[in-house]
């Protein structure tokens, strides 16, 4: 997607500072990170949002969700200790990046509600 961002981050158009990549999806460093462990993990395919999913994304959800958080978790030092996903969804949802992205948060203590 011409105009998107994290397609820039993606094709390494606009450098970023990445810390895992395999053939399907990047996890970099937030530029504003909101707490001492902040990385996004990226599809390298343009999806919108979540609501932009479809079956044909169930193997690329699962791998991100079941393969790359655990891991970068561990890599980040956070597994044990315990860490926050979230996926900002729609202008409501707190999005600001139209192309789906999980935000991967830890190394302090999270408050519930989130804000
Ligand atoms: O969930 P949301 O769409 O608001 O998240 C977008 C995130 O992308 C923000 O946390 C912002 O700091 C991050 N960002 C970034 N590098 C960019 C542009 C945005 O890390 N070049």
């Amino acid at each position: 997607m011409p105009d998107c961002i994290f397609c820039k981050i993606v094709s390494k158009e606009i450098p970023s500072n990445m810390v895992y990549e395999d053939d399907v999806v990047v996890a970099f460093k937030d530029l504003e990170p909101q707490a001492p462990v902040h990385v996004l993990i990226v599809p390298k395919k343009h999806i919108r949002s979540l609501n932009d999913t479809t079956a044909a994304d169930k193997d690329l959800l699962s791998h991100i969700t079941i393969d790359v958080i655990p891991k970068l978790a561990q890599q980040c030092d956070i597994a044990d200790s315990g860490y926050r996903i979230v996926i900002n969804t729609g202008v409501e949802g707190g999005q600001t990046v139209d192309h789906l992205h999980f935000h991967l948060i830890g190394g302090r203590s999270m408050q519930w509600p989130p804000g």
